[in-house]
Order: C-alpha cells, then structure tokens, then sequence
C-alpha cells in the first residue's frame, strides 16, 4: 500500500556521497531516508579492485565496500529503501518526492546524491572485459598498468589528464580520437603532444576489445581508421574509455539550478544549490574529481550543512 514518509533529511542516491550523508545525518540525530534507487551503490558496484579509499591495507571490492557502507548507515539509524524516486518539487515549507511505488516523501531537506554514469561506447566485448583491463577510470585502475602499454579513448579534458595520469605507469599510452582535433584546453594539448610516453591515434574509432578468457583479460583492440576504413590490431593490457560521464539530475530540472552539462550548480566550494535546504554531493555536481573518497567528503559536508539549516530554522 502506498505510504507517506516523513523525514528531516531525504538523501537520494547510494553512493558514497548518499551513504555518508546518511551517516552522518543519523548520528546527528535526524533521522534520514535514504532512497536508494533499484541498482543501489552507484559506480563502485560495477568496479573490482579498490586500492584508494583510505582505511584498508589490502584491496578490497568495489561491491563489498558499498555493502559495508550501507549497513554502517543502516546500523547508525538510516532508513533505506530500494525506491526510484520520479519526481521531487518544493512546497513552500520543505519538499515532496514521490517514487515508482507510489509512495510519498515530505522532508524538510534534501540530499541530492544521484551521481553520474561514465558513457561507453556500447560494445559488448566493451562489456564483456569491464573490470578486467576495460576502465572508466585511471585515477582508480591506473596503478594496476605498471610497465603495460595501455589506451585511453577520447578527445576531452577527461581523457587527455588520464592519459597524462597513465604516463606515470604505463610504459606506453595511445591516446585513441575520433577526430583530428582535440577537444581537451590548450594546455592539456600540448601537455600531450609533448609527452614521450604518449602516441595519438587521430580519426580511429574501436571496433571491438580483444581478450582471452582464461584468466579473463584484456590483450588488444581491433581499431578503425575512420578515413580509409582500414582495420588494425593495437596491443593494449588496458583500455580507459573517457568519452564523458552523464548526470542523473532528470528529475531535479527544474528543481535546483544545473549547468549546461547537467551538472547540478553548487556555491564555490560547498555544497549548497541555488534554493536553500537542497544541497548536492558527489559526482552529481562534481566534474573535477570524481573520486569515492571525495564523493563521500562531500556526503559529510551535505549533511552537515542539512543539520546547520535545521537549526537555523
Ligand atoms: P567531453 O564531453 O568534454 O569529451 C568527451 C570526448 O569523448 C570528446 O572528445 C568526444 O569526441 C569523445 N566521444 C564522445 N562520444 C564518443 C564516442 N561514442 N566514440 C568516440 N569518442 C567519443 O567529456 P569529458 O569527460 O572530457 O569532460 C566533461 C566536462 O568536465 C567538460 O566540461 C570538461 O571540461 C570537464 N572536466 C574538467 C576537468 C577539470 O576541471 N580538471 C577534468 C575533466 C573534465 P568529440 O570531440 O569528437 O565530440
């Protein structure tokens, strides 16, 4: 039977950002909702190996940390619930959400922790070799490339710092791009095309990611010279697909204020959206990071910044 939920804090998402936020709200007493959407975790479910968030000698799971992470918010006195939420609006005193089952949420403040989604190129070899030599992130995978000839696809800012990143790894980067012209700053640019360690492959798209099966690995790309049509092998143990990420931020249009990419806008340096008691965490308005631990540093600050106005008020 649909149901009205009433809440001080309505987090919406489950990633790192969401979690923490319900962490910390229900330690300050607030009783928080989590919705935590029908895949609940966000990227680091589709993640193996985690070698960068702080707190753990040996590598552990991407989905084994965001199990830990859900029942350390739910131990602390979160609510969570696998629930979509469709659309949210204000009401002059706070705001309402509703989700997929019919349900109602009237909360007093909102966390908007819906993250982003990095873009692939739709291959099912793409698929077929995620998280084992095919990556949506050097910063995160980076460090398992050492000595290993790897490539980065992409024209953007994303891909032209991941591929400066890999360099210090990597024995060889090829920086992959539909074009013959970047899209990336200037600076980056020539960063690049002065790097010994890189080569860029201009007006090549992937035709497939090949492997083997036994241990499941990446050894190469099947790559297509957009010009004369020619097909190519590359030699690659690892390959960095950096043609963009998505915001989840559909059903906030209207809502808060979003840039032109979708991003959600928050005041320089916090966490707070243009309409007060709505604050933004994680890679839902973070383009320059995109990291789990920051993502969970801005789930703190949200919360702390829900608790702050709660007082106020
Ligand atoms: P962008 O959208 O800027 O670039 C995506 C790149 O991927 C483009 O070069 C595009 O090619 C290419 N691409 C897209 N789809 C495909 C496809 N299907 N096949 C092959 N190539 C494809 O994304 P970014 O993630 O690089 O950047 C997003 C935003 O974040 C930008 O505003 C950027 O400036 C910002 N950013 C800022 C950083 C910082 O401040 N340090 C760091 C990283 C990003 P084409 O050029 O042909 O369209």
């Amino acid at each position: 039977m649909a149901e009205t939920h009433q809440t001080k804090v309505l987090i919406i998402g489950s990633g790192p950002a969401g979690y923490t936020a319900a962490v910390y709200a229900a330690r300050a007493n607030l009783e928080p909702i989590v919705a935590a959407g029908m895949q609940p975790g966000g990227q680091l479910m589709i993640t193996t190996d985690v070698e960068n968030f702080p707190g753990f000698e040996s590598t552990i799971q991407g989905p084994w940390l965001m199990e830990q992470m859900r029942a350390q918010a739910e131990n602390v006195g979160a609510k969570i619930l696998n629930t979509m939420i469709e659309k949210v609006e204000s009401t002059g005193e706070g705001f309402r959400a509703y989700d997929d089952q019919g349900n109602t949420y009237e909360a007093q403040t909102l966390v908007l922790a819906t993250g982003a989604q990095a873009r692939w190129l739709g291959l099912e070899s793409e698929n077929k070799f995620q998280g084992y030599g095919v990556s949506g992130c050097a910063t995160c995978d980076g460090f398992f490339y050492k000595n290993q000839e790897v490539a980065v696809i992409g024209g953007g800012n994303t891909a032209v710092e991941e591929a400066l990143y890999l360099t210090n790894f990597a024995r060889k980067v090829t920086l992959i791009h539909r074009r013959n012209e970047l899209r990336a700053e200037k600076m980056l640019q020539e960063r690049l095309l002065n790097h010994e360690k890189i080569e860029v492959l201009w007006d090549h798209t992937i035709e497939e990611f090949v492997g083997q099966d036994d241990p499941k690995s990446l050894t190469g790309l099947k790559v297509k010279n957009i010009k004369t049509g020619e097909v190519t092998d590359l030699a690659v143990t690892g390959a960095f697909v950096a043609i963009g990420h998505d915001p989840a931020t559909k059903v906030f249009k209207g809502l808060v204020d979003l840039d032109e990419e979708g991003y959600i806008k928050v005041s320089p340096g916090s966490v707070k959206t243009n309409i007060p008691g709505i604050f933004a965490a994680g890679d839902v308005h973070d383009k320059a990071y995109r990291q789990a631990v920051t993502a969970a540093g801005f789930g703190c600050m949200a919360a702390l910044e829900a608790e702050r106005y709660l007082a106020e008020k």
